[in-house]
C-alpha cells in the first residue's frame, strides 16, 4: 500500500540530545524535519541511553560535536515520508538500532544491520533520545508492536536484546548445555536472560557489583561468581570440564582470555563486548585455541528480527523490564549521562519519557 507523505501535523520545534564536545551532551532545540522518501518521522515515547553512546560522546573522535544522540527509541508515526509502504501516521513502533534499505545485497542476503546504504558515519540511528526523530529506511529498520506489549517490554528489542540474544544463538548453544558469561552489564544481562530463554541447562553469570549480581539471578543465572577467581570457579561449577559457551560481554582483553579458558574442547567463545578504545585485541594460543569456535556478533536488525524478539516477548519467555532500574524525563538526558557513565545509585537502564 502507498501513502502520501503527510504534514507533521502541530510540531515546529523539537527538542534533542546532541554530543555538545567531548565527555557532553547537551539538550538542543531544533526544526521539526520533513520526512524524506522511505522516512518517517517518529515522535517519541520513550528512549534510553546505551554504553556505545557513552563510548561516541567520551571516546570516538569520528562522532563530531552537534551529532544528535540516541538509537533506542520507541515513538508513533507522526508523519510518512514518500515510498513508504507499510506504516502510517498513528502507528506505535519500535525502530531498529542499524538502519536498512530492504535492498542492497547485504540487505538481500539476510544482513540488514550490515547495510551498505544509509547513514554517516555508519547505518546506526541517530537522534533518537529526542522528542522526534526521523527513520531512513522505515519500512525495513522498524516494526508495528502488538497492543498487548508495552513500550517499556519492547525498549529492548531494538538494540541489547538482539545483542545480547544473538550472542546465544550465533553461539549454537544447545538446551540443557553450560554457559558463562562474562560481566552483568546491560547486554550480559541479556544474554544470562536468552540462556535461561534457549533452554540453558547450567548458567554461571561472573559480576561483582551486588546489584547487578541480584540482577543476574533475577533473570535465570543459577551461579553469579566474582570476577576475581571466576576462572576457577567455573572449572569447579563443570566438574573441571568447562562451560559449552562463554560468552565475553565487557570488551576487555582480560575476559576474553577468561572466556578461552573456561570453555571445554570443542566449545564456543561468543563475544559482544564492545572494546572501545582498545586498539585490538589478541586470543590466547596456550591450551587448545585451535578446539574451540569463536563467534563474535553485530546486533542483528531488521523487521523480522525486531518480530522474532517482539513474539518471545509477547509468548511470556522473556520480560526485561526490571532492567530498567530508574525513569527520568528526557529534558533531563544530560543528568542520565552522567548516571549511567559513572553506574551510580546501582543504574542499568533508564527510561527517558
Ligand atoms: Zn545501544
Ligand atoms: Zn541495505
Amino acid at each position: 500500500m502507498w501513502s502520501a507523505p503527510t504534514q507533521n501535523a502541530g510540531m515546529t520545534k523539537i527538542r534533542a540530545c546532541i554530543k555538545e564536545g567531548p565527555g557532553k551532551v547537551a539538550y538542543a532545540e531544533f526544526d521539526v524535519p520533513d520526512p524524506g522518501p522511505g522516512q518517517v518521522l517518529v515522535r517519541t515515547t520513550l528512549t534510553t541511553i546505551c554504553g556505545s553512546d557513552i563510548h561516541m560522546v567520551d571516546d570516538f573522535d569520528m562522532i563530531p560535536p552537534g551529532m544528535p544522540m540516541g538509537h533506542e527509541s520507541i515513538g508513533i508515526v507522526e508523519a510518512v515520508g514518500e515510498g513508504v509502504e507499510t506504516l502510517r501516521r498513528g502507528d506505535r513502533i519500535v525502530a531498529a538500532c542499524l538502519t536498512s534499505c530492504g535492498s542492497c545485497e547485504r540487505c538481500e542476503d539476510d544482513e540488514p544491520q550490515v547495510c551498505s546504504t544509509h547513514g554517516a558515519p555508519m547505518n546506526l540511528l541517530f537522534g533518537g533520545q529526542a522528542e522526534a526523530f526521523l527513520l531512513n529506511g522505515a519500512d525495513f529498520s522498524s516494526t508495528i508492536i502488538p497492543a498487548s506489549i508495552d513500550d517499556r517490554q519492547a525498549l529492548f528489542v531494538s538494540d541489547i536484546m538482539s545483542t545480547g540474544f544473538a550472542a546465544i544463538e550465533r553461539a549454537g548453544m544447545e538446551e540443557g548445555q553450560t554457559v558463562a558469561i562474562f560481566a552483568q552489564g546491560p547486554v550480559g544481562l541479556c544474554v544470562t536472560a536468552a540462556a535461561k530463554t534457549y533452554g540453558a541447562g547450567l548458567i554461571i553469570a561472573v559480576e561483582g557489583i551486588p546489584g547487578r549480581v541480584a540482577m543476574a539471578k533475577k533473570l535465570g543465572a543459577h551461579h553469579v561468581v566474582s570476577p576475581e577467581n571466576a576462572v576457577e570457579e567455573i572449572r569447579q561449577l563443570t566438574g573441571g570440564r568447562g562451560v559449552d559457551v562463554a560468552v565475553e560481554a565487557l570488551g576487555r582483553q582480560a575476559t576474553l582470555d577468561a572466556c578461552f579458558a573456561v570453555t571445554r574442547f570443542g566449545g564456543t567463545v561468543s563475544s559482544v563486548g564492545v572494546y572501545g578504545t582498545e586498539g585490538s585485541v589478541s586470543i590466547p594460543l596456550d591450551g587448545s585455541f585451535y578446539h574451540r569456535r569463536f563467534v563474535t556478533t553485530l546486533c542483528p536488525t531488521g523487521r523480522k528480527r525486531l518480530d522474532h524478539l517482539l513474539r518471545l516477548i509477547g509468548d511470556g519467555l522473556v520480560d526485561l523490564t526490571p532492567l530498567l532500574t530508574h525513569d527520568m524525563a528526557l529534558a533531563d538526558v544530560a543528568k542520565g549521562y552522567d548516571m549511567f557513565r559513572s553506574h551510580s545509585d546501582g543504574v542499568i537502564k533508564i527510561a527517558l519519557r
